[in-house]
């Protein structure tokens, strides 16, 4: 019988030491520090090893994370690493940037009363350690296919697709509109919770694997999608989700509105010296009003604060314990000066050029006399004018138009979502007919040929074609994307090998 382990009662869970607030808010690095390598081997040997992996379970990508902490704990690392990769294109950024709180941390058995193993910790501890000792994928036994796959996009999905693609000897060459890869790993995500090297080492890992990037290309502009269809076997569309949901209200034109996307990628191109100081969107010294309150509301709010903002202002319109996003980054916000607005319901943006003030009203919950349910109501006699020099709106993110979708039968749902086939087998054949399913409702007879036809996971409806990723999805996390780019890949190789 397997021995259990009861470390978990003698030693408690210990995060990698985090940079104190005052000190990090100075500057853009990352906030967390690294486990030392005993620290590390003690941490993992706190997982008791329950026998249910209830956090593989949670973990989108099924990490084997048992497996790799005992490895840690035996000092493994790099046949760590070489596990931690069977199911993960991208171990060290998932560490990183997952909330693991609500994945797989919360649900490890320990988390209630001992405190969660720090998974995400130990995960990013093993690539980042093995990558230092030399480690790299095995690619000897790799057979070349002779098959070629274009991949638009690359962010998480369309880099995890080409993973898997070469992984299996088909040439994966990935085209994205940005100068590097990674897509909002490194033109959204603030570098204080990743820093931009750790996806250029990854590049660096994908490059000695044969993938090949094509950057500073957008499809559509600098190559039609035509090409790629006719010169590729298949093609596979991660090209993410970029409209701003927009407040719609007055002022929202004026001087000194952004959209939440647009200021964090300015920044990440200032930090990553893209652009120069004239066309940073920079908010030293201004009073700053960030209108949302999920992730992207909290990493605009505290990039305000590393500009050395006057202050920052975070507006919600609900109350803290319904905000969307994950505690620990509001924890982090307030730690570092971020101050909250709850139950603010923006009215108007008050200037006559340039941004002045906003007007709110407060909200409260009550409950719906008919459905007995808690509902958000405006009570507009209460109003409040906060003054501000710059506004943030972060109301989140739906796809963009993409106008050579139609031409290929490439069908989208009402928010814009590329429609694809999502559960798949072990063989990368689709399990459900959603696309065929979708067809059926069009007539009997195209219900037949959609039975008859093999459909396959993240197909759309155009054979040939394949999406996955925020664009498939609507936007994410990063986990997810790469799970949908992986499970791509293994569908692509199916269809492929027809
Ligand atoms: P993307 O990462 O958006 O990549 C798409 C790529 O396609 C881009 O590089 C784009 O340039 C390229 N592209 C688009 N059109 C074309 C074209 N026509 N030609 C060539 N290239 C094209 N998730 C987490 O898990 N944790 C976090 O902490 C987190 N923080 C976030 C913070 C912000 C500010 C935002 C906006 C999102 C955050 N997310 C986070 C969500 C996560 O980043 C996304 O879900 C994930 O990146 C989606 O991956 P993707 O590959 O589908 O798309
Ligand atoms: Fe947890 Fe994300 Fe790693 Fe899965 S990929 S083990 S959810 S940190």
């Amino acid at each position: 019988m397997a021995q259990q382990n009861f470390e978990f009662l003698e030693l408690s869970r210990k995060a990698p030491k985090e940079r104190w607030a005052p000190e990090r808010v100075e500057d853009f690095n990352e906030i967390q520090g690294n486990y030392s390598a005993n620290e590390a081997k003690l941490q993992a040997s706190r997982c008791l090893d329950c026998g249910t992996p209830y956090c593989q379970f949670k973990c989108p990508v099924q990490n084997y994370i048992p497996q790799w902490l005992s490895l840690v704990e035996e000092g493994r690392i790099l046949e760590a690493a070489t596990l931690s990769h069977q199911t993960n294109s991208l171990p060290e950024i998932c560490g990183r940037v997952c909330p693991q709180d609500r994945l797989c941390e919360g649900s490890c058995t320990l988390d209630e009363d001992f405190g969660a193993v720090s998974i995400g910790a130990i995960e990013k501890y093993i690539t980042d350690t093995a990558l230092a000792m030399g480690w790299k994928p095995e690619i000897a036994d790799i057979a070349k296919t002779g098959k070629k796959v274009a991949i638009i996009g690359a962010g998480p999905a369309g880099l995890a697709c080409a993973d898997i693609l070469t992984q299996h000897g088909i040439t994966a060459v990935v085209y994205d509109k940005h100068p590097e890869i990674g897509g909002l790993l490194s033109f959204g995500i603030p570098s204080f919770k990743l820093e931009k090297d750790v996806v250029v080492k990854r590049r660096k890992i994908l490059e000695y694997m044969g993938v090949e990037f094509k950057l500073n290309t957008e499809v559509g502009k600098d190559i039609s999608f035509d090409v790629l269809y006719q010169q590729y076997d298949a093609v596979f569309i991660a090209v993410g989700c970029y409209k701003n949901m927009r407040a719609n209200i007055p002022g929202e034109h004026l001087k000194g509105v952004y959209q939440a996307l647009d200021y964090l990628i300015n920044n990440n191109h200032k930090q990553m010296g893209l652009i120069d100081k004239a066309a940073h969107h920079d908010f030293y010294f201004k009073r700053v009003l960030v209108l949302g309150g999920g992730d992207t509301a909290m990493d605009c709010a505290r990039t305000a604060v590393r500009q050395q903002a006057s202050s920052v202002y975070c507006a919600y319109r609900r109350n803290e314990a319904s905000m969307p996003g994950s505690k620990r980054e509001v924890y982090k916000a307030k730690e570092e000066g971020v101050k909250f607005l709850w139950h603010y319901q923006p009215l108007e943006i008050i200037g006559s050029e340039q941004v002045e003030a906003v007007r709110f009203a407060r909200t409260k919950i009550v409950v719906d006399a008919l459905t007995q349910r808690n509902i958000l109501e405006i009570d507009e006699r209460d109003e409040v004018i906060i003054p501000a020099d710059a506004v943030v709106i972060a109301f989140g993110f739906q796809p963009h138009e993409i106008n050579w979708l139609d031409r290929y039968n490439i069908q989208t749902d009402e928010y814009g979502r590329i429609q694809t086939n999502i559960a798949i087998n072990d063989h990368g054949e689709s399990k459900t007919k959603n696309v065929s399913e979708a067809n059926a409702v069009n007539g009997a007879t195209e219900a037949i040929e959609a039975k008859k036809q093999k459909r396959f996971a993240f197909q759309t409806h155009n054979d040939k074609i394949f999406a996955g990723g925020d664009i498939t999805r609507g936007s994410d996390l990063v986990v997810t994307a790469i799970f949908e780019g992986r499970s791509a890949a293994r569908g692509i190789i199916s269809y492929l090998s027809e």
